[in-house]
């Protein structure tokens, strides 16, 4: 796949729902800011067969 995939994410601090745009080459943990309440992520970027898995805890 050569678009980039969206997740569509609850924020862990603030419970804002988010889509977070994954670069197709992306893979592993990272850090994101929330766009809302500005807070700190842990993402967790994950492929199984082609589908993106992805987690997001409180950083
Ligand atoms: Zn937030």
């Amino acid at each position: 796949m050569l678009e980039d995939d969206v997740a569509l994410l609850a924020c862990p601090w603030c419970g804002e729902a988010i889509e977070l745009y994954v670069d197709p080459d992306t893979r592993g943990a990272m850090v994101e800011d929330c766009e809302v309440c500005c807070r700190p992520w842990r993402v967790v970027v994950t492929r199984q067969g082609g589908e993106l898995v992805v987690s997001v805890d409180r950083a």
